[in-house]
């Protein structure tokens, strides 16, 4: 059942409300500036980390195809401990069906070729998607390589020169950065089928490979890190989203002995969170028409439109809102059944249980503040991994008033100073690159 068909019956104030909401934001979106993460975290124990980034690998494994989709992952200790599911609204079939499958090679100790197997054949459209963008502006790094004075092969490989022992003196520094790049323009072209074949999971452990030594080299840091041309910042947002993948199947293989802990019989106990949720926001959703009708609703003179060329554009006058999977996740789960057994050895130390949630992206500005809010009125410390402090057009009220009320209640504020700073010439204005909305 979709999300949507559950929400239908929405009431008009909702429905004005979110329109609102999602017209604020989708302003904040477009001007391209975080406006931070809300919550101060104290830095987590040992073993807290190492649940918190499990988590978190395990979400990116599940992800899936579904564009601007999250999925978020927590661990339930009331027996029989649970790992809890959820993505931004009800799973769909594929999910339970993929989530099985994985967690069946998870706990039958399969190598990271399979696990690299499953995710190419459970998220080929998105790793497709970002292989295209990841060729794309090779060329111009490529350029940028011709014109780098390659440091000695020690700094510039500070993780891999073991692995370069016999090639090291034979080629030199500058060859072997443009190798990766030659590896990775040749696999990011090749587009994955629909079921990958062993020589479509070998490709992609090259390019994984290359892109993961190009990435920690010196000219990485130095060159494209300090590039502000677009070319490079996109080659490096693609490189990183695809090494992510690498980076959680590499981390749930090493971590084995520590997930066995938890499971330590056959089976990795799992579940999906299902709505409904009465009363949220998610829905299609109307919006003024021109992105100068929606900034005169808070400045109602305001005309200094000259300030907004790659906005003007990218608006949207119609949005979809969904419940993003962090608050799906918290609302199904706390609220449909038993609220979570907190951890005995937690309860110990801290006043207010800690829960950990891992995700397969940071956690948006709104959900971020949503979870502080939650902490104050229900008294459970739920905690991500990391917030990227933007915010998103099509984030839903969750329809728990008090909380939602307290997170919107931030936002024209917000809005304000971003209009104020662009107009006064304190900021400099989002390029189109930047646009999330
Ligand atoms: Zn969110």
């Amino acid at each position: 059942m979709s999300q949507h068909l559950l929400t239908s019956s929405m009431s008009e104030s909702t429905l004005s409300r979110q329109s609102d909401v999602s017209e604020q934001l989708q302003i904040l979106a477009l001007l391209g500036h975080p406006v931070g993460r809300c919550a101060d975290f104290p830095p987590l124990g040992r073993d807290d980390e190492r649940e918190l980034k499990l988590l978190d690998s395990v979400a990116i494994c599940l992800l899936g195809n579904i564009p601007g989709d999250i999925v978020a992952v927590t661990l339930d200790r009331s027996p029989p401990l649970t790992l809890v599911l959820a993505r931004n609204g009800n799973p769909i079939h594929e999910d339970l069906q993929a989530s099985n499958e994985f967690f069946r090679l998870v706990k039958s100790d399969a190598p990271s070729a399979k696990l690299l197997r499953f995710v190419m054949n459970h998220s080929s459209a998105k790793l497709n998607t970002t292989r295209r963008k990841l060729a794309l502006p090779i060329d111009t790094i490529y350029g940028l390589l011709e014109s780098y004075e390659a440091v000695s092969f020690d700094d510039e490989f500070p993780m891999h020169n073991e692995m370069f022992r016999e090639t090291r003196g034979s080629v030199g520094v500058r060859e072997l950065l443009k190798g990766c790049l030659d590896s990775i323009k040749l696999h990011a072209c090749h587009e994955l089928p629909e079921t990958v074949a062993d020589s479509d999971v070998d490709a992609m452990s090259c390019l994984l490979i290359t892109g993961r030594i190009l990435r920690s080299s010196t000219f990485s840091k130095s060159v494209l890190e300090a590039s502000l041309q677009y070319p490079a910042i996109e080659f490096l947002k693609q490189l990183d989203k695809l090494l992510l993948y690498r980076d959680a199947i590499n981390y749930i293989v090493t971590s084995k002995p520590f997930l066995h802990r938890f499971f330590p019989g056959d089976k990795i106990v799992h579940r999906w969170v299902e709505g409904p949720i009465e009363s949220t926001g998610a829905n299609t959703v109307g919006l003024s028409k021109t992105f100068l009708g929606a900034i005169q609703k808070r400045v109602p003179k305001f005309q200094d439109i000259h300030h907004f060329d790659a906005q003007l554009n990218n608006w949207q006058d119609s949005i979809v809102t969904l419940v993003h999977a962090h608050i799906w996740l918290i609302i199904c789960h706390t609220l449909h059944s038993n609220a979570l057994a907190p951890d005995p050895m937690k309860l110990k130390h801290r006043s207010i249980p800690l829960q950990l949630m891992g995700s397969s992206e940071p956690s948006c500005r709104c959900c971020d503040r949503w979870i502080m809010e939650y902490r104050e009125h229900h008294n459970v410390h739920w905690r991500t991994s990391s917030g990227h402090g933007m915010a998103y057009a099509n984030w839903a009220l969750a329809g728990i008033g008090a909380i939602d009320t307290a997170v919107v209640s931030h936002i024209p504020s917000f809005v304000d100073e971003k209009l104020l700073e662009i107009t006064s010439g304190s900021s400099t204005t989002s390029n189109d690159e930047n646009i999330h909305v």
